[in-house]
């Protein structure tokens, strides 16, 4: 397990491992461009996980600025 990240604290090193692999399988229904994320699929520009948590770090969103993938764990 890897303990050192807050938002990926309770995902196995297994999954995270998975996402590093250069076959890692898009889930073409989450697009994301953040390539620093452990969870990015390498040369497309999807996720590989089955579902993310998408959050806000305001108090009143008002744009997509606004928005966060809480799901996001640093490489
Ligand atoms: S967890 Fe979030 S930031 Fe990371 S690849 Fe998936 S959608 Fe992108």
């Amino acid at each position: 397990m890897v303990k050192n990240k807050f938002f990926c604290h309770t995902i196995p090193e297994t999954i995270l491992k998975e996402a590093y692999d250069m076959n890692c399988k898009a889930n073409k229904c989450i697009e994301c461009t953040v390539q620093q994320c452990a969870h990015h699929c390498d040369g497309q520009n999807y996720c590989t996980l089955d579902r993310i948590m998408v959050g806000t770090h305001e108090a009143d969103p008002t744009m997509n600025q606004c928005t966060d993938c809480k799901s996001f764990c640093e490489k």
